[in-house]
């Protein structure tokens, strides 16, 4: 019988788990936390049901697709309101404005403007550079458009997305499919169309729904609880590994539990442990491997909750949420409409906004003190939604640790992972560190390391 590890119990892992529980395999789940889920965790509180990691999970690969089938949650999916989800806004000034949805719309929108249309028209025509090693996310987008499209709506948007400084982002991996699409098709315009229709193609992405976000009643959490509950004692919990011993066709795990020390010994191991415990492991043999973990960038972030009653807030414009630019000089990088895209999210009377706060943008304002913090976001988010009075729900969590950044030098950690790789073919490493950051991603590797051990 293959004796396999998996080690992590966030995402990445509990996807290569859940596929992984079947009667031929010895599985075992290492899990520091004395919960499930890692980033992916919901609580509830006041009557709010509140995300603190990921909010906006696509549902965008058949990987995805088949662990909610398995899991049965295909009929629990909840997609947001349409015309919400589809309303993005800019800071512009002290108020908000409205991205175009679609190309239909693009003409006299505030953000884009003339320029910005013509930037667009232009790109396919542009010289492509196809011969580049990597660059930065800004060098690549302000030569693709425009250093005016890039400001208003790409840095946003990068940042929105990453928390991560575009000067200083990879191209080339934290943007693959623009890079790639200058790399092949010579314009990023043109390498999106025919991506799309390729994907068109695919009967299994056809399957996909054509609304990508997902959450559910209870919350993203309930992908975790459930694969945490098909686990059973397969899993530890308040397991931490502290060390790897590779024996001649095996591997030999020592965690700790609970204040004792344990001994695990595997044929196969998938991680998704972060990058700087990963490091831990390999300091005395793969010091290369270990030093380029121990490089990882990861930005601190801190989320901020605030529910009101909407009796308070004057801005009622459906949406999804409004992201700034540098040049506002705001606290926030970003404030999410909850209850407007997942009403299932707030009591039917509230309204409940997430303000994202530091990033490679702003780190220090994750060192401020916590009521500090709140009061200078209460403060900017009631100019920008028009609100008076004071919020019912506060909440704030901070990781230290949030997003691992692609920055440029990255390509030295994939070099050495590959190095790694071959002369450890049992060992996979699915950290969100390296090849895709999202909840897709991350459950797409999973179930992939998985399914290369079951053969
Ligand atoms: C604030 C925030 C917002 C985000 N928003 C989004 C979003 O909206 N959409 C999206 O797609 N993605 C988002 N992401 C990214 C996404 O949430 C993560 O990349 C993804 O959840 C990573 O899952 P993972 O399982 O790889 O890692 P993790 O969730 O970090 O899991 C790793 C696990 O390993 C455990 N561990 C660590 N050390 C040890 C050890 N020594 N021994 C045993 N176990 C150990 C940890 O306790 C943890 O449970 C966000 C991330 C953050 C931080």
């Amino acid at each position: 019988m293959k004796r396999v590890a998996v080690l992590g119990a966030g995402i990445s892992g509990l996807s290569a788990a859940n596929f992984l529980i079947r009667e031929d395999i010895e599985l075992t789940v290492l899990e520091k936390a004395n919960q499930v889920g890692g980033l992916m965790n919901t609580i509830s509180k006041e009557g709010y049901q509140l995300e603190m990691g990921p909010n906006s999970v696509m549902l965008n690969n058949p990987e995805f697709l088949d662990l909610l089938k398995d899991l049965n949650l295909i009929d629990s999916i909840i997609y947001p309101e349409n015309e919400a989800a589809k309303n993005r806004f800019i800071l512009m000034g002290k108020k908000p404005e409205a991205l175009p949805s679609g190309p239909g719309n693009l003409f006299g929108n505030k953000i884009i403007g003339w320029s910005g249309i013509a930037t667009l028209v232009k790109e396919p025509f542009r010289k492509a550079i196809t011969n580049k090693e990597d660059e930065s996310l800004a060098s690549f987008c302000k030569r693709r458009f425009s250093v005016s499209l890039f400001d208003n709506v790409i840095d946003p948007f990068v940042t929105g997305i990453y928390a991560g400084d575009p000067e200083k982002m990879s191209a080339k991996y934290s943007m693959k499919a623009l890079w790639e699409a200058e790399k092949n098709h010579g314009s990023i315009i043109k390498g999106l169309i025919k991506s799309m229709r390729t994907k068109k193609a695919d009967p299994r992405q056809q399957e996909l729904p054509k609304q990508k976000m997902i959450s559910f009643k209870g919350g993203l959490k309930t992908i975790p609880e459930l694969v945490h509950s098909k686990l059973g004692n397969r899993l530890q919990l308040n397991a931490t590994v502290n060390s790897i011993q590779k024996l001649p066709n095996s591997y030999q795990i020592s965690y700790s539990q609970n204040g004792q020390s344990h001994q695990l010994e595997v044929d196969y191991i998938i991680s998704s442990l972060p990058a700087y415990a990963e490091a831990n492991l390999w300091n005395n043999s793969y010091g290369n491997f270990s030093e380029e973990l121990k490089k990882v960038h990861y930005a601190p972030t801190v989320s901020i909750h605030l529910g009101y009653h909407k009796s308070h807030v004057k801005n009622q414009t459906p949406g999804f949420g409004i992201l700034t630019r540098v040049l506002e000089k705001k606290s926030y990088l970003g404030i999410l409409f909850i209850n407007r895209f997942f009403p299932h999210n707030a009591p039917a009377e509230k309204d409940l906004f997430a303000v994202i706060i530091g990033g490679s943008r702003s780190p220090e304002l994750t060192q401020l003190p916590q009521e500090e913090l709140i009061s200078k976001i209460k403060e900017e988010l009631a100019e920008a939604m028009d609100i008076s009075g004071e919020p019912e729900l506060v909440n704030y969590i901070k990781w230290e640790k949030g997003i691992p950044q692609y920055n440029l030098g990255h390509e030295e950690l994939i070099k050495e992972e590959l190095f790694f790789r071959k002369e450890n073919p049992t060992y996979q490493v699915i950290g969100n560190y390296i090849h895709g950051v999202s909840v897709a991603d991350s459950v797409k590797k999973g179930v992939l390391a998985a399914k290369s051990i079951v053969g």
